[in-house]
């Protein structure tokens, strides 16, 4: 058998091998070597984060909005936001009515409601803040939402200046996010030893007794996860651009490893957006536009989460909730996903703000802490594997397809027909 040596895939997939295997054989010996692994890695994706979102976005809106195409590019792509995130909700839904996990089991408090990670924003507040008072502030700060907000302002008001600043301008912008691009896909190489690290360091560290109690609320929300990125994205993906899932789907797994390691969508994004327009041949202007907005408002694998936890929770206390109530759960799951941080158990916070709205006791998020890191690792990859398809999805509808200049590549979706 010839071994990839040349495939990140391959060297993602030992890191994370190895990383399970010596954090279970090491335990927390491996800590001393494992962590500084694990911050190195971490660390140079946070460093390119903010200026490929403020690069990317900008240039993207510089060079569609020259074309009129922007209110329909950002339509496609909050359609495309919405309508998934309420399928994984509705998958959900179904699952936690039919298995109710809830029902019937021994669960008791274990955890005081202060120590409960909890947030004390509304959602108008969660809107407002998304307009920064100061946009170097917002980026300094790594405040993701009002720095997109910004750069979409600015970019879209770039296009309707005169010549020469206009192209000078788009110039550039593209030229520092081509830079940022060649700046990412050297910081992706360091991916495998940075997975070994954290998957070492997180298997020396946890425990796993909680899953005795909450194991099928667990399995419940894995099969929902499962099944929204086996079946519902691939169907939508294939009727909706004709193309095989199973070749965007093979470019994926870095992305996907390291959104399962580091469970934050946004400290993915270098490795999503080097994966969509290196493996599945996006255009750059499509997939620099969705998919930073993507890491931060489409979560369907939290939207999923949430609303299986909450419908759980309800079921621990013995409250039936009416259709009307089930369906505030939707849309407060719905929102609640949007409105999470794209960092580790920023869905857990958001919890404590749907349980309030359906007038459910805020000490249920202590139950589901237990097992939440986990689930995080694998609501995390659905959601990066969300915003990937819908990349794709938005530039086959806008004809851009992944039609057009192809280089080489292994995953190429454009490759003519053999
Ligand atoms: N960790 C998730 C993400 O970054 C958000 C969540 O906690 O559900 O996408």
């Amino acid at each position: 058998m010839r071994i990839p040596y040349k495939s990140l895939t391959f060297w993602i997939f030992v890191g994370l091998f190895a990383g399970i295997i010596c954090g279970r054989a090491f335990g927390e010996s491996i800590v001393p070597l494992a962590e500084p692994l694990s911050d190195v890695f971490l660390r140079l994706l946070r460093m390119a984060i903010m200026p490929l979102i403020v690069t990317s976005i900008t240039a993207a809106v510089i060079s569609v909005g020259e074309r009129r195409d922007l209110g329909l590019l950002g339509a496609r792509t909050l359609g495309y936001y919405v309508t998934t995130s309420l399928l994984a909700i509705l998958t959900g839904l179904t699952l936690v009515n039919v298995f109710r996990p809830g029902v019937g089991s021994a669960i008791e408090l274990e955890q005081q409601v202060s120590e409960v990670p909890a947030t004390q924003q509304s959602f108008g507040e969660i809107l407002i803040e998304i307009i920064p008072e100061n946009p170097f502030a917002a980026v300094a700060a790594g405040d993701v939402l009002p720095v997109i907000f910004f750069s979409i302002l600015f970019g879209y008001f770039v296009t309707r200046l005169e010549e020469p600043y206009r192209s000078k301008l788009g110039d550039l912008f593209q030229a520092a996010f081509e830079a940022m691009m060649k700046l990412t896909r050297f910081v992706v190489w360091s991916a495998p030893l940075g997975v070994f690290g954290i998957n070492a360091v997180i298997v020396a560290t946890t425990g796993f007794e909680a899953f005795r109690t909450l194991g099928f609320y667990f399995v419940v929300v894995l099969i929902g996860l499962f099944i929204h990125a086996f079946v519902t994205l691939p169907l939508l993906l294939y009727f909706v651009t004709r193309i095989n899932p199973v070749k965007h789907y093979k470019g994926m797994p870095p992305p996907l490893v390291t959104a399962f390691s580091t469970c934050s969508s946004i400290v993915t994004l270098p490795l999503t957006m080097e994966a969509v327009t290196d493996n599945s041949k996006v255009p750059e202007k499509i997939s620099s536009f969705v998919l930073p907005i993507g890491a931060t408002v489409n979560m369907d694998g939290t939207a999923l989460y949430e609303c299986v936890a909450t419908i759980f929770i309800a079921q621990i206390y013995g409250i039936g909730l009416s259709l009307g109530e089930q369906l505030l759960v939707v849309l407060t799951a719905l929102l609640a996903s949007i409105g999470a941080a794209s960092v580790p158990m920023a869905g857990l916070v958001m919890m404590s703000i749907i349980l309030t709205a359906v007038g459910l006791p805020l000490e249920g998020v202590a139950i589901i802490l237990a097992v939440d890191r986990i689930l995080d690792m694998f609501r995390t990859a659905v959601n990066v594997l969300s915003d990937s398809c819908g990349s794709v999805i938005v530039a086959r509808l806008g004809g851009e397809g992944v039609l057009g200049e192809v280089g080489p590549g292994d995953y190429a979706l454009d490759r003519p027909p053999a």
